[in-house]
């Protein structure tokens, strides 16, 4: 009895950023009080009108998780601003690097001057650097974000609102040996642009484009994304939409479930069984004697996600490659697929999957040598360990520095799987050779994303603080909190652990310490929630 509670206590782990899963097709979040509201309180605070519209439409995309994840996508407007000495400027307000689209503020799309911005794409060659120091010294205000890597993408388009994304559904077709036609099929006034490495190189290959043919009806990249644009936000918006629908409908007619199961043990085990394995399976020795490097993961299944994970072939579709380029800093290449656990045989299972964690270590060193020597060298290889755990018969886990990170993993996990299966669906995924994988990996840019946070000592780790809902406890709880931990606060009394978890950011958990049963229920939770 006890062992089938343990398994229903987190049996579809935990939501993604919107709190939504990803099956159904997607729908205008457009409305208009809505935007009235918040445009008419910005421009109260002497927000630019433009800018004000262009941070609404932008967190109307960015709630979209089949459109944008953490960081990915960027839209723009361009409007007139006044600078300090009150002169007025032609500008780009762009996306900054470091925001996200479903949570921006007008402060999170600065102004570049928008006719030297523009003039950049003619510049024959541009480093990166060069190009991100360009375009910091065209700010209007020198303080403000770097502007988007596709700012100058942005500014030579020829419309008043851009919107970029890099939704599923588009990229489900464009990532097919046939991808090409599938797209020019379904929009035939589209331009589609072969792939090109995101920043300098697309910019200059759109500029090419505009050159030979300078008004485009919307730009389809391969393997990358969707720009739409008009002078009116609203149709930019719809257009988004709607074309991302009509490429979910063409994805609609393929096979909802393209899998051929595999055989699976007759009994899986639970959640917070395999999770301590994983979790285990993934720690690395330091340089302090007992306290190993550890991770924290975040468990996700759906019946999406169990179809992939028991697929017969999950160790092909699933190790060809990423959705999308820019998932390759998240989530590496691809993910590890682990073996399939049976109830009563975990020892078998942590071999195994030791196993398959030091063969994934070791492919990983040799794709970095390979590409490294390629690319000419002098770069320093980053953990091979993987970002993705699929377990078949269980789910998926993210894997990460701590549950944030755990978290951005796993939602970028099961975009991961809807590309894949629905691109399935309909015919073969195709990801991008490794070597494109590869460059956005290691490409500088990307990389300053991920700027190193400083690590308290206890990062990594997890903590579970007994009657801690109130005096030494939470104190306790706090302080854990404070050092990095991942705390969870175990108390008898509900309101109270709801408050002190509301209070720290910690896990609250209802518990009678006097009952082993509750105890134990307890200790899955919080394996469940960060694997250990
Ligand atoms: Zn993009």
């Amino acid at each position: 009895m006890a062992r089938m509670k343990m398994n229903d206590i987190c049996p579809t782990g935990h939501e993604n950023q919107s709190g939504t899963h990803l099956e159904g097709n997607m729908q205008s979040r457009w409305d208009d009080s809505e935007l009235r509201a918040l445009t008419s309180s910005y421009v109260g605070k002497g927000v630019n009108e433009d800018l004000a519209i262009r941070t609404y439409t932008t967190r109307l995309l960015g709630r979209e998780p089949r459109l944008v994840l953490h960081g990915g996508g960027n839209t723009s407007v361009k409007t007139r601003m006044v600078d300090a000495l009150g002169v007025v400027h032609e500008v780009l307000c762009v996306k900054g690097s470091g925001w996200d689209m479903g949570t921006i503020e007008p402060a999170g799309l600065p102004a570049v001057e928008l006719a030297p911005l523009a003039a950049l794409a003619r510049i024959p060659r541009l480093r990166d650097v060069d190009l991100v120091a360009a375009q910091r010294r065209l700010l209007l205000d020198s303080g403000a974000p770097n502007p988007s890597i596709e700012a100058v993408l942005h500014a030579i388009l020829p419309h008043k609102h851009v919107d970029h994304t890099h939704s599923n559904a588009i990229i489900s077709l464009t990532n097919q040996e046939n991808g090409e036609e599938l797209i020019r099929d379904l929009f035939p006034d589209t331009t589609v642009i072969p792939y090109v490495m995101p920043g300098f190189f697309l910019s200059q290959r759109i500029r090419k484009e505009l050159d030979e043919s300078p008004a485009p009806k919307h730009l389809i990249l391969m393997c990358h994304g969707i720009f739409t644009f008009s002078d009116d936000p609203r149709q930019s918006y719809d257009d988004m939409i709607h074309m991302c629908t009509a490429a979910e409908n063409r994805l609609d007619a393929g096979a909802p479930r393209p899998f051929v199961r595999t055989r699976l043990p007759a009994r899986a085990p639970g959640v917070s069984e395999v999770a301590p394995l994983v979790r285990g399976a993934l720690a690395r020795p330091s340089d302090v004697e007992g306290r190993p490097v550890r991770w924290i993961l975040d468990f996700r299944t759906s019946e999406q996600i169990r179809a992939f994970v028991d697929g017969a072939d999950v160790s092909d579709y699933a190790t060809r490659g990423n959705a999308a380029p820019d998932h390759s800093i998240r989530i590496k290449r691809f993910g590890l697929v682990a073996p399939a656990p049976a109830s009563g045989e975990l020892e078998v299972f942590a071999a195994a999957l030791s196993a398959s964690v030091r063969t994934y270590c070791n492919e990983y060193v040799a794709y970095f040598e390979r590409n490294s020597a390629r690319a000419g060298g002098g770069l320093t290889q980053l953990d091979p360990l993987p970002r993705v755990v699929y377990v078949p018969g269980v789910g998926l886990f993210g894997v990460g520095k701590s549950a944030k990170d755990a978290a951005v993993c796993a939602d970028i996990a099961e975009a991961t799987v809807d590309v894949i299966s629905r691109a399935e669906g309909i015919g073969t995924f195709v990801a991008l050779p490794e070597e494109d994988l590869f460059d956005i990996e290691y490409w500088s840019l990307e990389q300053a994303k991920l700027a190193k946070s400083l690590e308290r000592p206890l990062h990594r780790q997890v903590a579970i603080v007994t009657g801690g809902a109130g005096g030494l406890g939470l104190a306790t709880a706090r302080l854990l909190k404070s050092e990095g931990a991942e705390v969870a606060i175990l108390d008898i009394d509900a309101e109270r652990v709801d408050l002190a978890a509301f209070e720290t950011g910690a896990m609250p958990v209802v518990c009678d310490v006097t009952a082993p049963s509750s105890v134990e229920d307890a200790i899955h939770q919080v394996a469940c929630r960060f694997g250990g």
